[in-house]
């Protein structure tokens, strides 16, 4: 009858940032497209601890995102 209450986690609400699935190692993060040039990567706290808290730690995170990117997953800027 009610609507269920959706769940969102604070790290979602957080402005701009979308998260993405790493294709190279499955960790979760939130990006940030500002430009072309410019990504923003927050990590998780409690995911992929095998690989340490920077983009650096995963080759395959950075092609991932620009493949997100080039799908829309991930939109640039904030200007239509
Ligand atoms: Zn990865």
């Amino acid at each position: 009858m009610a609507a269920e209450p959706v769940r969102e986690s604070a790290w979602y609400l957080t402005d701009g940032l979308r998260p993405h699935v790493c294709d190279g190692c499955g960790t979760t993060v939130l990006v940030k497209k500002n430009s072309l040039q410019h990504t923003s990567v927050q990590w998780q706290s409690t995911t992929c601890s095998r690989l340490g808290p920077t983009v650096a730690g995963c080759p395959a995170l950075r092609d991932s995102i620009e493949r997100a990117v080039r799908d829309g997953t991930i939109e640039v800027g904030g200007d239509d």
